[in-house]
């Protein structure tokens, strides 16, 4: 069978607003939906709109929230898979994929293609372990071509997602392909501060427990890790018994979401 799992919705409920602390990047997606919503405006001055953008960044920076929310501010579709269906034991099956995602994309336009691990379909050609792999080299001869076949200013915009970008194959990065760059990095300490905030938002928090505190004491911490972290304190506050997450919880939860990042396996209780 042919047919990727790719998945389309329609509205994928992530707004800008649910993300922090990565503030360059959003300004580049704001423009990225404005471009869906007024082309004209783009066009009359000559302007192409990109047909593909990497966002290159460590894993849990918002990468993916980032594409849902373009689709989603500019209410258009939202197609997402991950490279990693694109590669297949059989010939020619994953290149049947990507034609038929971007079949689906072009009958759907304007949407966004998000393609999520792209280095697992676009990694280097020749490169595998004993030279070429045929079908991998098949599938990403098919992406390049389907990038090269839609014309810029029809409405589909590919995001690519990956923390390898030094593994990539360097024909994806051509101009008319994957030409514009985002980098994602992990938050400083005032991103964790407002990515923080965002994830307290339904969060009853007590008195004692301070967000800036927190964000000094999570250096190296991604949005993902800061998200994890206050709902782990949730989740022990509702183990305690309690109503409000105090900040035994949250230092609780630190160790837990250390544990979790040193690659520990987390302890029940
Ligand atoms: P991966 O490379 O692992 O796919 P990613 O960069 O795509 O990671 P996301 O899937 O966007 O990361 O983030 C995972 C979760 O972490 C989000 O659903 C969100 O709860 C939280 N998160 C990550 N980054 C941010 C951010 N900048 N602001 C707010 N929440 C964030």
């Amino acid at each position: 069978k042919s047919t990727a799992r790719f998945e389309r919705r329609p509205d994928t409920g992530i707004n800008f607003s649910d993300i922090a602390g990565v503030d360059e990047a959003k300004a580049e997606f704001e423009e990225i939906v404005s471009f869906l919503k007024e082309p004209e405006k783009y066009t009359v001055v000559g302007a192409k709109i990109p047909k593909g953008i990497l966002l290159v960044g460590p894993p849990g920076t918002g990468k993916t929230l980032l594409a849902k929310a373009i689709a989603n501010e500019a209410d258009v579709p939202f197609f997402s898979v991950a490279g990693s269906e694109f590669v297949e034991m059989f010939i020619g099956i994953g290149a049947a994929r990507v034609r038929d995602l971007f079949q689906k994309a072009a009958e759907n336009a304007p949407c966004i293609v998000f393609i999520d691990e792209i280095d697992a379909v676009g990694r280097e050609r020749g490169a595998g372990v004993g030279g070429g792999n045929d079908e991998r080299e098949q599938t990403l001869n098919q992406l390049l071509t389907e990038m090269d076949g839609f014309k810029e200013n029809k409405g589909v915009i590919v995001v690519g997602a990956t923390n390898r970008v030094d593994i990539l194959d360097a024909a994806l990065l051509r101009p008319g392909r994957f030409d514009r760059q985002v980098t994602v990095n992990l938050p400083d300490r005032l991103g964790r501060i407002s990515i923080l905030k965002v994830h307290a938002k339904n969060k009853p928090l007590g008195e004692d427990v301070s967000l800036v505190q927190l964000a000094n004491r999570t250096p190296g911490f991604s949005g993902a890790d800061l998200a994890n972290l206050l709902n782990e304190a949730a989740i022990l506050a509702t183990r305690y018994k309690k109503t409000t997450i105090s900040k035994n919880e949250v230092n609780e939860a630190i160790d837990r979401v250390i544990g979790g990042i040193a690659g520990t396996p987390m302890e029940d209780s």
